[in-house]
């Protein structure tokens, strides 16, 4: 049985990140996406609706299920006893990153491996700082993220909208 868990802040998830599940869901026989909650990082979305988004975008695939963790994710692998970390590169500049973020975990426990798959062509430009920061601006984003990550996108600004205006009267 191998056992992978694919983490991030998934803060919206995007298509990318959806490819990437699927493809892992191909190869592994148990996928776990794990929903990241660092409280030195400023998310838009909660930790609760970015795992419910998670969940409705997974249902239906039977080997990929949803968790929060909290800690550290290699301390969270071991209890759950997940020998596999996963993670998506769309370039050089996520590789650099992400090489250096193994290693560190590789320094927290040796055991843990991470493996990287390389994103699908036409996922490469997709990111969800640039997503949040194109929706803020009333952008469209529908073609980089599922539909309902759209529709939150815009309930969320929309949302946001209303508490400046309310602060600036
Ligand atoms: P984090 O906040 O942990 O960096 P993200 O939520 O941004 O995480 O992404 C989670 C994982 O998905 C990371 O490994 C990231 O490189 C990968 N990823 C993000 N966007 C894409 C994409 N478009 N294609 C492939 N992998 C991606």
């Amino acid at each position: 049985m191998l056992r992978a868990a694919f983490p991030g802040s998934f803060d919206p998830p995007t298509l990318g990140h959806i490819n990437i599940i699927q493809r892992a869901a191909r190869i592994f026989d148990e996928l776990v996406v794990i929903v990241a909650e660092n409280p030195n990082k400023n998310y838009l979305f909660t930790a609760a609706e970015r795992i419910s988004a998670m969940q409705a975008l997974v249902d239906g695939q039977k080997n990929v299920r949803v968790a929060l963790c909290t800690g550290l994710i290699v301390d969270f692998l071991e209890q759950q006893r997940i020998p596999l970390l996963l993670r998506g590169v769309r370039g050089e500049g996520d590789f650099a990153y992400e090489f250096e973020i193994s290693m560190m975990n590789k320094a927290l426990n040796r055991s843990i491996e991470t493996v990287f798959m390389t994103t699908d062509p036409e996922y490469t430009v997709i990111r969800s700082s640039a997503i949040k920061e194109v929706a803020s601006f009333g952008g469209d984003v529908s073609a980089m993220v599922p539909p309902l990550v759209s529709e939150a996108l815009k309930r969320k600004f929309a949302a946001r909208q209303i508490d400046k205006t309310d602060t600036s009267c």
